[in-house]
C-alpha cells in the first residue's frame, strides 16, 4: 500500500508519496499561510492527484491520506483545536469529509513536530531509542517526545507539543501564544527581526543592515563564520536559548537522547557541540549522559511520522504485521 502525506509548514507545504516509510516522491507548494487552510485546500488536491497518476498508483492501492499540522490537533476525531497564526480557519474545515470525498480512503491528522519526532524515532536519528526528544526550530519552535516507546499526547494532545512555549524570560518579550517571554519569543526566525531591532547589545549599523536585508538565521551564521561581532554576539545568544530548552526538555522527560531539527541544522557542526556542552555542565541526570544529535531526515521527518502512523493503523485494521 502507498500512502500521502501532507506537511503544512509555516511557509512550505510538502506533499510526499511514501511507502513503507520511504518518501518516494515529493512536491514542494509555497503555503500562501495568510490566507488559510482553505484556499490552499484545492491546490493540495491536484498535488495529490498528481502525484498518484505520477506513479500510476490507483485507489485501490492508496492506503491512506495524512496530514502534518503546525498547532493542536485532536488526533482521534482528526479535528485543529488550536492556532497560532498559521492556517486560523483550519479549526472550522472538516478534513475527514475532505479526504472522504474525493478519495474514500483513511485518514489520519496529527502535530507537525509530533510527527517529525515519530519520524526520526521510527526511520531517523533515534531509532533503536525509547525514550526521544525532538526540537524542531523552523519559522517558530516545535517539539514532539516519545516516553517508554510511546507517543507523548496527555489530556488534550498537547503534552510534549508546546516546548517552544516553555517560558526563558519571565519579564521578556510578547509571544505569539500571548504568554511572556517563550523559547520561540526569543529565539526562533519569526521573531528574528524583533530580537534584532530591540537587542540593547547590537550596533545601530548591525541592525539597519539587519532591517534592510531581511537577515535570517542562515546569514546570522555565515555572518559569524566570518567574525562579525555582532552576529556571533547573536549566534551565541540564540543557541544560548536553544540549550536552555534543551536541558528543560531533559529535565521534564528523561530522554536518553534529543534530536535537533529544522532549517537551523545546517550549521549543526557548530550548534551540536555548543548545545552539548551545556547539556553536559546543566543538565541533571546522573544516571547516563543524554545523547544530542542531528535529525537525519531532513524536512522529511514529520511525513515519515505520518506514514508510520498510516500504515499502523492499517496493520490494526487487518490485523497484520506487513503493510
Ligand atoms: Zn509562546
Amino acid at each position: 500500500m502507498y500512502n500521502i502525506a501532507i506537511d503544512l509548514g509555516g511557509t512550505i507545504v510538502k506533499i510526499g508519496l511514501l511507502h513503507k516509510g520511504k518518501v518516494l516522491n515529493m512536491v514542494l507548494l509555497d503555503s500562501r499561510r495568510l490566507l488559510g487552510l482553505e484556499a490552499n485546500l484545492n491546490r493540495i488536491r491536484e498535488e495529490i492527484d498528481r502525484l498518484l497518476s505520477l506513479q500510476e498508483i490507483d485507489a485501490a492501492r492508496l492506503g491512506g491520506i495524512g496530514l502534518a499540522f503546525p498547532g493542536l490537533v485532536d488526533s482521534v476525531e482528526n479535528r485543529v483545536i488550536s492556532t497560532n497564526k498559521k492556517y486560523d480557519d483550519a479549526c472550522r474545515i472538516d478534513l475527514n469529509q475532505w479526504v472522504k470525498q474525493n478519495w474514500n480512503v483513511q485518514f489520519f491528522m496529527d502535530n507537525d513536530a509530533r510527527m517529525a519526532v515519530v519520524g526520526e524515532w521510527r526511520h531517523g536519528a533515534a531509532k533503536g531509542f525509547d525514550n526521544v526528544v525532538m526540537m524542531t526550530v523552523g519559522t517558530g519552535i516545535g517539539t514532539g517526545v516519545i516516553i517508554n516507546g510511546q507517543i507523548l499526547y496527555g489530556k488534550h494532545f498537547q503534552a510534549g507539543s508546546l516546548g517552544g512555549h516553555i517560558v526563558l524570560d519571565y519579564r521578556g518579550r510578547k509571544c505569539s501564544c500571548g504568554n511572556v517571554g517563550c523559547v520561540e519569543s526569543v529565539a526562533s526566525s519569526f521573531f528574528l527581526p524583533s530580537i534584532i531591532r530591540e537587542h540593547a547589545r547590537l550596533s545601530a549599523s548591525f541592525k539597519r543592515k539587519a532591517e534592510k536585508e531581511n537577515y535570517d538565521f542562515k546569514e546570522i551564521f555565515h555572518l559569524a563564520a566570518a567574525g562579525n561581532a555582532d552576529a556571533l554576539l547573536l549566534r551565541n545568544e540564540c543557541m544560548d536559548v536553544w540549550a536552555a530548552a534543551v536541558v528543560s526538555y531533559i529535565h521534564a522527560y528523561d530522554p536518553e537522547i534529543v534530536v535537533l531539527g529544522g532549517g537551523i541544522m545546517k550549521s549543526g557542526d557548530i550548534i551540536i557541540p555548543h548545545i552539548q556542552q551545556k547539556i553536559d555542565r546543566y543538565a541533571w541526570c546522573p544516571s547516563e549522559k543524554v545523547i544530542l544529535t542531528a535529525a537525519n531526515l531532513g524536512d522529511r521527518a514529520a511525513l515519515a511520522g505520518i506514514d508510520y502512523q498510516l500504515r499502523k493503523r492499517e496493520r490494526k485494521k487487518h490485523g497484520t504485521k506487513n503493510i
